[in-house]
């Protein structure tokens, strides 16, 4: 079948790659020419992991790129709005590249054609889409779906391919159905996940209440964490405790410095305003999104209890992506917590395996450097912002041995306390007790 592919970002590209990979002809197209040469090279304009290797498969032949919406779309069963959709300043979605998207498509083709919505929008966008087609007089020709995007970055290509669920919103038109079942079928098949089909709307909530919902895990956790150092509990037995019931479960319970990226802060914030508007109370939503942000402080605060004054001293920190597996720092903990030490007076060198570089441009005081050791070289403390497993898997007797002081302020709770405590670290966390200068202190009071 063939799919175009409107915004070829992080969603966008890795949907068409996905879709080549399973035998579509897919053709791209972005309004940023600067990517879309770089695409044309077969290059990617980001790191995800696997990306690169289905773009060399199939560049050229499935998986093409054009600079004009018209050929994109020329022969195409379904086109795929995959644009950034940004926070407003009141916490709503700018809707104005998927509007765009939507009327450039709709004027360069007269269809048959299903517009599928995969950005993430506020619930009733399907229906304004619709309604520029009506305008247009391009309905019923172009028909409009919802599918939307469950992937994670660092884990995109997998989440691409073996999704959890497929979730399609249709217009009561049974075609459209069929086109998007046929599109996922090779899916479908192979994985055997599930392809839940609702209305235009319950579809558009369930990628809301979804994201909402695993950022109040994330928030829950960080505060059952400030809970746990005041009354001297240890949070990762409490997490086990918890998570070995099964309505509970394992997942995104990582205490921490928070979440960040380009998707749980906007969505949280657009799904609050968009409940509002509705007269519905999500105000709990407003805590979750207070302790994450305060957990970049609380992370300050301890590396300056740990330090004293930062003014002079030299700070290592690892990890500047928002999480591991991508070069992505849209929301980075990692950004405001750098910069806030640099406030202080700190003098930050800073790596990261695959965001060096873009972190460049957002951290004009900071030192990006190569490789982990050298950002620890001379370091009064190590701070851990992004738990990449080359992170987790270093070798702490040479960490502690390069550091000038050793101490480590962990931003992800990567290390075991007791390991922390063997190697005479002075080592603080979030929700464990300290450890001073090698001795495990609850954190009472
Ligand atoms: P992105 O910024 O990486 O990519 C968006 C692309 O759209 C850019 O390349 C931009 O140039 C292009 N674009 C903007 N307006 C256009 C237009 N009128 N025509 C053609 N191209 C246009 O964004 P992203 O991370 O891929 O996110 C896209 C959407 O998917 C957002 O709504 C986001 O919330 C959602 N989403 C993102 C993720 C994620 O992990 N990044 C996961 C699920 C859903």
């Amino acid at each position: 079948m063939k799919v175009a592919i409107v915004g070829c970002g992080h969603v966008g590209l890795v949907t068409g790659a996905a879709f080549a990979e399973i035998g579509h002809h897919v053709v791209g197209y972005d309004s940023d020419r600067a990517k879309l040469e770089m695409l044309g090279r077969g290059e990617s304009p980001f790191y995800e992991p696997g990306l690169d290797e289905l773009i060399a498969r199939h560049h050229g032949a499935n998986l093409t790129f054009r600079d004009n919406i018209a050929d994109a779309l020329q022969g195409a069963v379904a086109a795929f709005i995959c644009v950034g959709t940004p926070s407003r300043p009141d916490g709503r979605l700018s809707l104005t590249y998927v509007e765009q998207a939507t009327r450039d498509i709709t004027r360069a083709t007269d269809g048959p054609l299903v517009i599928v919505e995969k950005s993430t929008v506020p619930v009733h966008t399907a229906q304004r889409i619709l309604a520029v087609l009506r305008e247009e007089g391009k309905f019923p020709a172009i028909e409009v779906a919802t599918n939307p995007e469950f992937l994670r970055e660092g884990s995109a290509v997998r989440d691409m391919l073996q999704p959890d669920r497929i979730v399609v919103g249709i217009a009561g038109n049974g075609e459209t159905e069929s086109v998007l079942r046929e599109l996922y079928s090779p899916i479908l098949e192979q994985t055997g996940c599930e392809f839940i089909v609702t209305d235009l709307e319950t579809a558009e909530m369930i990628k809301h209440a979804s994201n909402s919902f695993l950022a109040m895990k994330v928030s829950y956790i960080n505060a059952v964490a400030r809970l746990c150092e005041k009354v001297g509990a240890n949070v990762d037995a409490v997490v086990r405790g918890m998570s070995l019931d099964p309505r509970i479960g394992p997942h995104h319970l990582f205490p921490g410095v928070g979440y960040g990226g380009s998707c749980f802060p906007k969505d949280v914030a657009n799904f609050i305003a968009q409940a509002e508007e509705f007269g519905v109370d999500l105000s709990f939503l407003d805590a979750v999104r207070r302790i994450n942000s305060e957990q970049r402080e609380v992370l300050v605060a301890k590396v300056k209890h740990a330090l004293w004054n930062l003014e002079g001293k030299m700070i290592g920190v690892w990890g500047i992506a928002f999480k591991p597996g991508t070069d992505d720092l849209r929301e980075a903990p990692a950004i405001d917590v750098i910069r806030a030490m640099e406030a202080e007076g700190a003098r930050v060198r800073a790596y990261d395996p695959a965001a060096g570089p873009v972190a460049k441009a957002e951290l004009p005081r900071t030192e990006i450097v190569a490789d982990a050791q050298t950002a620890i070289e001379g370091a009064d403390a190590l701070v851990v912002m992004t738990e990449w497993p080359e992170f987790r898997d270093a070798d702490l007797s040479r960490v502690r041995e390069t550091m000038r002081r050793p101490v480590v302020v962990d931003g992800r709770n990567i290390w075991p306390v007791e390991t922390m405590a063997e190697l005479g670290f002075t080592y603080y966390s979030f929700g464990r007790p300290d450890v001073a200068a090698g001795e495990i202190r609850k954190t009472t009071g």
